[in-house]
């Protein structure tokens, strides 16, 4: 009773003070918005980024300081740096208000310590650790002034063609929302008045990654089923996290462009999902909504956008321009207007800017943050658990031990490929280059090198360019593979051939660099394969004939030390593939949880009136899910605790996983469901549950997940969101095509 009594007053005393701090915040709001005259509001609700360079004076700047002392920029993108971003706060305060610049910037996957891509940090089905990446991130960015990222990026992706891909989490919603709410989490911190929380910005809404064709940017047509089902929950999810806000995009969604799409930022963000932040467009996109042939100038543009619900104008210059007028004449209410303004001064507020302009511009604490040798140590082990192993055949007369780990003992190693000796591409797309990153950021050869001992002999051939075609170095790769033991391949696409803009029609490993695999592997000697990419790639050949592949994406920092550590078995891969690799550019769009037809293929290569292509077998390269370890798991039948299911009941179902292969190791073990008729038609598979399990060698781990019905629901033709009694299968599996099978019945 006491305990009882206690938690109560101790709950009700929390709330009392959140309600007293909302009330004072309001209050607060309430006077400062009134005593703002329109300029001043609709400054606010113009971002701009700055002109000058990274490094030089800001004083290139003149024009637009001119109107941060007018109080007509509310928002700053591209200024880092505790300096920099206090000195521009200064000029913030001599405007009449006083009324703090929010710093904005793309800190995707870190900023002074950079970890994997968000797609390669997916593939890690770790939630600690991808939210541990983003903490570093906001840790590191705030401390250079920045109270704002553009991150995460939720879009689903299905096209690998598509090069922004590599920004988000993959096909899946399930993963994707899990793995959206980690990353609001880890930016957003212990919440906002802490120096180290940085608001997030959830991107890019909605449905920007069903650009048709893969082709960045393009139009995306949908049913609104499919946007319900699939594209919106990690947004949702990002939402109900407490993300403080989020970014329109540059697409029409069904002939509405987003940035002026009153039913998604109305009706379902700001209505539905009752979210309290504000929205920025995209990076002109409400200009661009000319483009699209929505607007027919930049005044009817900024008329529909902020109509819209699009709160902060990024870079088109079309609120700074037209608002006012707009308002004159009535084509825009002072209530969107004081609504928009409300929304972005409430973050400020939360931020705690208003009590100290200067909080995030600290150059003590920059310092600090700078070189953070514990941030070094995180980024090395979240890059080792994004890493995939594909293959890893046993080497003829090894009695069925794999090619890799390889031993620290062998006697001669061949590096081979274009990337063994870069640097800078660890860090991918959507990165920051600094001065020192060559001291900072090992190549392969270096970390291969610390890992081996004085008896190991290391051979170097690059063989060919990234994308070059000139076969001129294959002899030289030949020659050194045959004086090897084994060798190790490290090819790929370059950094920037993945992210923004970077859509491909061709998505081989570029230039020569299969034909160069080729060659190396007529030698007969084991050949490893390491593959670097910001998206799945295609290369047939290679994962047919060579002995061992690990997709190892682009790492970060500390990239090639995790990749050496996976080399020589000091860390055993456990990543699982966030997106489907396709055989064949011709095979895309192509995910694991598309629905049925009714013509299906039997077999893999069924081709008779079936749905499938007569040149190509039905499967794709390798499944979504998909990726080994050093040992082996293998999974006992399904246990159900009951073969049918009532609503408000629990569904258990049980797996025991045993190690009996050699080395200590983690799976993630999956769970998928497919309800089997419905009154709309269901994917053969949704993922709907997972766990990343540690299972010593030789142990057996007993896995449990449960299901109640809210878990089978979906969303039916009138968009309710409901479950349906029937037959369902459940499979659990290491991916998402290997899995054993069991049925169970909903009933009513
Ligand atoms: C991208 C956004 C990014 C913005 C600011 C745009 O081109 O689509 O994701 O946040 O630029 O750099």
């Amino acid at each position: 009773r006491v305990a009882l009594l206690l938690c109560f007053s101790f709950s009700t005393a929390v709330l009392f003070a959140q309600v007293t701090n909302e009330v004072k915040m309001n209050r607060f709001l309430d006077s400062l918005i009134r005593l703002m005259t329109i300029d001043e509001k609709i400054g606010q609700m113009n971002q701009y980024s700055s002109d000058f360079a990274a490094t030089g004076p800001i004083t290139q700047d003149g024009d637009k300081q001119t109107q941060v002392r007018k109080g007509m920029i509310g928002s700053y993108l591209n200024v880092t740096g505790a300096e920099r971003t206090r000195s521009l706060q200064e000029i913030a305060m001599q405007s009449r208000l006083k009324i703090p610049l929010l710093f904005g910037q793309d800190v995707i996957h870190g900023y002074r310590t950079i970890f994997p891509l968000p797609l390669a940090e997916a593939a890690s089905w770790d939630m600690e650790a991808i939210e541990r990446s983003a903490r570093i991130a906001a840790i590191e960015a705030s401390a250079a002034g920045i109270h704002w990222t553009f991150a995460p990026m939720v879009d689903i992706g299905r096209d690998p063609r598509w090069g922004r891909v590599m920004e988000g989490a993959g096909e899946d919603p399930f993963l994707g929302s899990l793995i959206a709410k980690a990353r609001v989490n880890g930016f957003q911190g212990k919440g906002f008045g802490n120096t180290d929380a940085v608001l997030a910005c959830v991107k890019h809404f909605a449905a920007y990654g069903a650009a048709v064709g893969g082709r960045d940017y393009n139009s995306v047509d949908m049913s609104p089923r499919m946007l319900y089902e699939t594209y919106l929950p990690p947004f949702k999810a990002a939402a109900d996290a407490g993300a403080a806000t989020f970014m329109n995009s540059f697409n029409d969604l069904n002939g509405i462009p987003a940035t002026g799409n009153r039913f998604l930022q109305r009706d379902i963000l700001k209505g539905q999902w009752k979210f309290k932040g504000f929205v920025v467009s995209d990076w002109g996109s409400i200009g661009e909504m000319v483009n699209h042939g929505y607007a027919k100038d930049n005044y009817e543009a900024a008329m529909l956008a902020a109509n819209a619900g699009s709160d902060m104008d990024m870079e088109s210059r079309a609120y700074i321009q037209h608002l006012a007028r707009l308002v004159k004449e009535g084509k825009v209410k002072m209530t969107v207007i004081d609504e928009a303004v409300r929304r972005i001064l409430r973050k400020k507020y939360e931020l705690g800017l208003f009590a100290d302009p200067y909080k995030f511009s600290n150059i003590q604490r920059e310092k600090q943050q700078w070189n953070n040798p514990q941030h070094l140590v995180a980024a090395k082990e979240i890059a080792a658990k994004s890493i995939v192993l594909l293959k890893n055949d046993p080497l003829p007369g090894g009695a069925g031990v794999g090619t890799l780990p390889l031993s620290k003992q062998t006697k001669k190693i061949a590096l081979v490929g274009p990337l063994v000796k870069a640097i800078k591409e660890h860090l991918g797309f959507w990165s920051y280059d600094w001065d020192d990153d060559s001291a900072r950021v090992p190549s392969l050869y270096q970390s291969v090198q610390n890992k081996i001992g004085s008896n190991t002999q290391l051979l170097y051939a690059k063989g060919c360019e990234l994308t070059d075609s000139s076969r001129a170095g294959f002899a030289a790769a030949i020659d050194a593979a045959s004086q090897s033991d084994v060798v190790v391949i490290y090819v790929g696409e370059t950094r920037n051939m993945s992210g923004e803009a970077k859509s491909r029609s061709n998505i081989h490993l570029p230039g020569v660099q299969e034909e160069l695999i080729k060659a190396v592997a007529a030698t007969g000697k084991p050949v490893v394969v390491l593959v670097a990419a910001g998206r799945p790639l295609v290369f047939n050949w290679t994962a047919e004939h060579v002995s061992a592949i690990l997709y190892t994406w682009w790492l970060g920092t500390k990239g090639a030390d995790a990749i050496a550590d996976v080399l020589f078995g000091d860390y055993n891969p456990s990543g699982k593939l966030p997106m489907t690799f396709p055989r064949s550019e011709g095979q895309i769009p192509i995910y694991y949880n598309h629905y049925n037809t009714g013509r299906p293929a039997k077999t893999e290569t069924d081709f008779n009136y079936v749905s499938a292509y007569t040149d190509l077998r039905n499967s794709p390269q390798y499944p979504f899910g998909f990726g080994l370890s050093y040992t082996r798991f293998q999974y006992s039948d399904i246990q159900l605790n009951k073969s049918s299911l009532k609503p408000g009941e629990t569904l258990t179902a049980t797996v025991t996983v045993t190690n009996n292969g050699n080395y200590d190791g983690e799976e993630v073990v999956q769970l998928y469901i497919r309800d089997i008729t419905g009154s709309v038609v269901r994917p053969v598979k949704e993922l709907k549950g997972f766990k990343k399990i540690k299972v010593g060698r030789g142990e057996s781990k007993q896995v449990q997940f449960t299901l109640t019905a809210n878990d089978l629901r979906f969303y039916n033709d009138k968009l309710q969101y409901i479950y349906e009694p029937g037959d369902f299968t459940l499979f659990i599996g290491g991916n998402s095509r290997d899995v054993k099978e069991a049925k169970f019945e909903l009933k009513k």
